[in-house]
């Protein structure tokens, strides 16, 4: 049963079937904290233990759309466009 970050502040959702809440870094009062908005997506970027995808859970305002049902959570996307720019982001990703 997650915890969401709604308007009003933490609410614990009860039910089986609900989204993860997103783990996307925010400042909310100057101090660092997980977003927690009910999730949509989920990570594609490379894992940080070189297996797999990261599969980090992101709100729509946290997911980057990188391709055709291809998200990048915000780590994953400062890491890519570190690596190859930002311009190439785009191309880079998407697979023929
Ligand atoms: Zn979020
Ligand atoms: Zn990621």
């Amino acid at each position: 049963m997650p915890f969401y970050r709604l308007g009003i502040g933490i609410v614990h959702m009860k039910g089986s079937k609900l989204p993860a809440p997103c783990a996307a870094r925010v400042l909310i009062e100057g101090k660092e904290a997980a977003c927690l908005a009910p999730s949509g997506f989920l990570c594609d970027g490379p894992s940080k233990s070189g297996k797999g995808t990261c599969d980090a859970a992101m709100c729509e305002r946290h997911a980057t759309q990188v391709g055709p049902n291809s998200h990048l959570c915000p780590s994953c996307r400062t890491e890519a466009v570190d690596e190859i720019g930002q311009r190439n982001l785009f191309t880079h990703l998407v697979q023929p």
